[in-house]
């Protein structure tokens, strides 16, 4: 079970299942210490809200019981430039940002070379605290070793999704393009995080499955997975504790 997971969808995701306290309620019988909150961004066809929604969600409580309640969202990546569909207030406003492409927005795939330009000019932007999924490239391609490489350098961590390993998700270019991400991350002597992208409570947090199928065979170690490490977490997020 992870410690911490940031990357939670609710109903205002508009494809998603569970409400804000449902998460907390499970992450509480999960024993877990931190989630995070990060819907899909207002340039996403399906999301049900807009930019005020993600405004308000500093007025729910930092804590809940024992519950760290982290308030972020799952960006879009809307053109070369490496724009992403938030505000830069909105930026400043959020625990933290997570952002990549996705299918439902108005960008659409340019290929290899130009979806590998603007996510390194998103990198580069300074706004983006996680690439999400970054080795899922079949509907987006990507260099997926320049981008590694590049992440690392800016401090932009590198995500483990763990709904891309099961299911139709799962494609042949999974494990191996997890695999050198991951090994880059260690050769830059840097983390990666790892997240649920859970749509209802009883994804939340759960690794089991991937540990167990996975970890090995990507050559991933406890000490390169930053849920095992808040503190380090929280200050690169700049948090305080
Ligand atoms: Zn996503
Ligand atoms: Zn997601």
């Amino acid at each position: 079970m992870l410690k911490i997971d940031l990357h939670i969808h609710t109903i205002a995701s508009g494809h998603a299942q569970s409400t804000i306290l449902e998460y907390i309620e499970r992450a509480k019988k999960l024993k877990m210490k931190t989630i995070g909150i990060a819907d899909h961004g207002p340039g996403d066809f399906e999301a049900l809200v807009s930019e005020i929604y993600f405004k308000t969600l500093e007025r729910i409580p930092r804590k809940v019981g024992n519950i760290r309640v982290l308030k972020g969202i799952e960006a879009n990546i809307i053109d070369a430039q490496g724009n992403i569909d938030i505000s830069e207030k909105l930026v400043e406003r959020l625990d933290y940002v997570m952002a990549n492409f996705h299918a439902e927005t108005s960008y659409k795939n340019k290929g290899i070379k130009e979806n590998t330009k603007a996510t390194i000019n998103a990198i580069r932007s300074g706004k983006i605290d996680i690439i999400t999924h970054p080795f899922a490239t079949e509907r987006f391609p990507i260099d997926i070793g320049k981008i590694s490489d590049e992440a690392c350098k800016n401090n932009v961590l590198l995500e483990i999704n763990l709904s891309y390993f099961f299911g139709n998700k799962i494609k042949d270019s999974t494990v191996p393009n997890a695999k050198l991400m991951i090994d880059i991350a260690r050769k830059h002597s840097k983390k990666i995080i790892i997240g649920s992208d859970a749509h209802n409570i009883w994804e939340l947090g759960d690794d089991s499955a991937f540990m167990k199928k996975f970890k090995k065979m990507l050559g991933l170690t406890n000490n390169l997975i930053i849920n095992n490490y808040p503190r380090e977490l929280f200050k690169l997020l700049k948090i305080n504790e």
